[in-house]
């Protein structure tokens, strides 16, 4: 069985009379403990797609299948770290770290003793009680993905997570964001625009077409892991840059073929 199925979901938005079809109908099999991507133009439904699966937003067809089970319009079966999910300036890095476990009803105590070795372990060390301003970029989106690890569901969902970091720093947390991944087993859905950041990080990548946002193509990424800088060397990298920069270009409107 599959851990997470995508079956013929679609979203169309209806306002003011005026229908966005912001995702037609979309399948994805998606295997347990997989990395698993998803690249493709803004606006094409990426977003839209995860607020679905997360239970936030109701499709205007199909299912989501979590080990089996349908769960449209439940919150709360994955972990969801949102495209801007910022965090709050007013709590500390603990404190906004165990933000999620907080919700679920578990004591802060308990919280707390969870959350510590998970920020020491992973760069955070001496950062438990600094606030969110008080560290850079790539720190802040550490706390953030931790928040949503420690929120302690199979599978998680990561909206661009690292688009807002320099190429240096985002190489860096991509090389982290794997040994979190390889060490807790989890099953990762991954939102990109960014194709090498889709090939380093993946074991499949769903290429999705501009609005409406449909799905192009299933790519297998065969690169051995660990992964690392030299996996960008090759040939087989640049085979897989070279295929999905072609379905990417096949996208421009002109060109379309259905
Ligand atoms: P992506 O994440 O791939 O950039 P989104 O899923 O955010 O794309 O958006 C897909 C399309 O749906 C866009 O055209 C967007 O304008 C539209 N859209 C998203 N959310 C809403 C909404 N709440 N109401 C109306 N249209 C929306
Ligand atoms: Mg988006």
């Amino acid at each position: 069985m599959y851990k997470l199925e995508i079956i013929n979901i679609s979203k169309i938005f209806k306002k003011n009379g005026v229908e966005t079809i912001a995702l037609s109908e979309t399948n994805m099999k998606i295997p347990k403990g997989k990395f698993v991507s998803l690249i493709g133009p803004s606006g094409c439904g990426k977003s839209t797609l995860f607020n679905i699966i997360a239970g936030l937003l109701r499709p205007s067809s199909g299912e989501v299948l979590l080990d089996g089970e349908n769960i449209i319009g439940k919150k709360g079966c994955v972990g969801y770290m949102l495209q801007k999910d910022l965090l709050l300036p007013w709590r500390t890095i603990l404190d906004n770290v165990i933000l999620g476990l907080e919700i679920k009803g578990v004591t802060k105590k308990e919280s707390e003793e969870r959350a510590i070795p998970l920020l020491h372990r992973y760069g955070l060390k001496g950062f438990e009680h600094h606030y969110p301003r008080e560290l850079s970029g790539g720190m802040r989106q550490r706390a953030a993905l931790l928040r949503t690890l420690l929120y302690d569901q199979d599978v998680i969902l990561l909206d661009e997570p690292f688009g807002a970091l320099d190429a240096q720093t985002r190489l860096m947390m991509q090389t982290w964001l794997l040994q979190i991944w390889s060490d807790f087993k989890k099953t990762v859905l991954f939102v990109t625009h960014d194709i090498d950041e889709a090939i380093y990080l993946s074991d499949e990548i769903y290429v999705l077409s501009p609005r409406p946002g449909r799905l192009k193509a299933k790519v297998t990424v065969n690169l051995p892991r660990p992964r690392e800088e030299q996996t960008m060397l090759l040939d087989e990298y640049i085979r897989l840059k070279q295929e999905i920069l072609e379905l990417l270009k096949e996208e421009e409107p002109l060109k379309r073929v259905e």
